[in-house]
């Protein structure tokens, strides 16, 4: 009866995908109009489910008839247990079984990920400076660090599989998943690790798609030992992509290979993100990296001095650690920072080159509302002088300027008119109305004013309404 099946089926497809996914299947009974087939794995039933639905009910209406049902029994992978979809499939029964590998023997290593062509070594990706003992411990990221650590001895042999890393900017995820990938290569010299931003996959994919080459793109990943996929976030909306890691990642993961994960965000709130991939996402261990506390961030600062052979005093290392609290990147940055103006100047690094570096950093990137940085937004902008937006000039090219800077005090502050006046030279209440109607009205009337003011408002990451 099966052999039949499999008959009608073969015509419906094509010889690869027939071998890939109907050779594995084992018939087990045919009883009460219910034929009962083995499959490797509930991937392999999700997948035959989601693809060849329509051969398979063909098949059954052919040889059994309309009443015909099939059952699937699935050798227990590592994965959930999640009653499957409901098709026209009856209920499904599990048989505990040890995993087994179905994927077919990698095939040619396809070029696009080798160091270099004559010497055919494939290369990690992986950063050398990215290791564990470079990477600060703190409360923030105890956990995620030390999953990472047993990842590292143990790959894929751990239940932290996949091991998805999430947290903010600048907080470290690219970091850790590289210093597990160092790790791994130093421990298991033998061991395949690659690391792949989710932008070059998905490159690496499109590209593939173009060049009918999309059999060695995944032959390729499935010969990997250790998969390390940064920035998964990006994969949102990318539907095909998807399929195909969600693919590589159900291979990889039934052969035991390990997989490790980064994103910006909490599994949950991956939006535009296949539910079948959420899923496995959460089949592993789940860390969150968060904004480091003062002591690591005293810490971090500390180990990056001295690995650079510099020596501070402790108040302005508290100056720093106090000065910046949303991330390491930015932390890092303020450091080079210093210590390139300590080399330039020839000072010492002390608190007073501390705070006037951090002063211009934080001036470059992010204007503050202030009167002062929005007169001189719009002195920059116009390119005219305070002491114009300020005087009595009645040209047309100072009055603009003086009128645009008003209304942008008025949007932009609490200011009562009467103060913004004072701003202007000490002009009273009814000026700044007259301009702000002036602002209003031509914002209305010529394109080109809209323009200007929205420019000068989203300097302060604000919108003219
Ligand atoms: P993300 O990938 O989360 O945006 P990165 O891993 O690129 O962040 O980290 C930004 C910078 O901060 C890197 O240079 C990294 O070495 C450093 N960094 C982050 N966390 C730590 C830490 N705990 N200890 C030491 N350096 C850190
Ligand atoms: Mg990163």
């Amino acid at each position: 009866l099966w052999n039949k099946c499999l008959s009608i089926i073969r015509d419906d497809i094509s010889e690869q995908s027939f071998t890939t996914w109907f050779s594995p299947i084992v018939p087990l009974k045919f009883q009460n109009n219910t034929l009962t087939i083995q499959v490797p794995s509930q991937f392999f039933y999700e997948w035959l489910e989601e693809n060849f639905v329509s051969s398979l009910r063909k098949a059954i209406d052919h040889t059994i008839g309309r009443q015909g049902m099939l059952e699937y029994s699935i050798i227990v992978d590592k994965g959930d247990r999640k009653n499957p979809p409901l098709s026209f499939n009856l209920p499904t029964t599990n048989q505990q079984n040890s995993s087994k590998d179905f994927t077919n023997n990698p095939v040619a290593k396809s070029p696009f990920q080798f160091k270099n062509l004559d010497s055919l070594e494939l290369d990690s990706y992986l950063i050398p400076k990215y290791t564990f003992d470079k990477f600060i411990e703190g409360d923030c990221n105890r956990l995620g660090r030390a999953a990472g650590m047993a990842v590292a001895n143990k790959p894929g042999l751990t239940s932290f599989n996949p091991l998805m890393i999430y947290g903010g900017v600048g907080l470290g995820k690219t970091h850790l998943i590289q210093a597990i990938g160092n790790e791994i290569k130093q421990q298991f010299p033998e061991k395949f690790v690659l690391y792949v931003s989710t932008e070059k996959f998905t490159n690496q994919f499109v590209n593939a798609i173009r060049n009918n080459s999309i059999e060695a793109f995944t032959n390729f990943y499935l010969q990997v030992d250790v998969l390390i996929i940064d920035d998964v976030q990006f994969l949102s909306g990318k539907e095909k992509t998807q399929e195909t890691f969600f693919n590589i990642f159900n291979h990889l993961h039934q052969s035991g290979k390990q997989i490790i994960l980064s994103s910006d965000r909490a599994p949950r709130d991956l939006a535009g993100m296949e539910d079948r991939l959420l899923s496995r996402f959460k089949w592993g261990l789940t860390a969150d990296l968060q904004q480091p506390d003062f002591e690591t961030r005293i810490a971090i600062i500390q180990k990056k001095l001295q690995d650079d052979g510099i020596q501070i005093d402790f108040e302005v290392l508290e100056y720093l650690a106090h000065s910046i609290q949303t991330n390491v990147r930015e932390l890092e940055g303020v450091i080079i920072s210093l210590m390139a103006q300590a080399s330039l100047t020839r000072k010492e690094i002390d608190l007073e080159l501390a705070k006037s570096t951090l002063k211009s950093i934080v001036n470059e990137q992010e204007k503050e509302l202030s009167v002062e940085n929005i007169l001189e937004a719009v002195t920059h902008h116009f390119s005219v002088e305070l002491s114009t937006l300020q005087g009595k000039c009645r040209k047309k090219e100072n009055v603009f300027p003086r009128q645009v800077a008003m209304y942008m005090l008025k949007e932009l502050t609490n200011l009562p008119l009467k103060s913004i006046g004072y701003h202007f030279g000490g002009r009273d209440h009814s000026t700044v109305i007259h301009a702000v109607q002036s602002i209003s009205e031509a914002m209305e009337t010529d394109k080109s004013v809209e323009k200007t003011v929205k420019k000068l408002f989203n300097r302060f990451n604000l919108n003219a309404n």
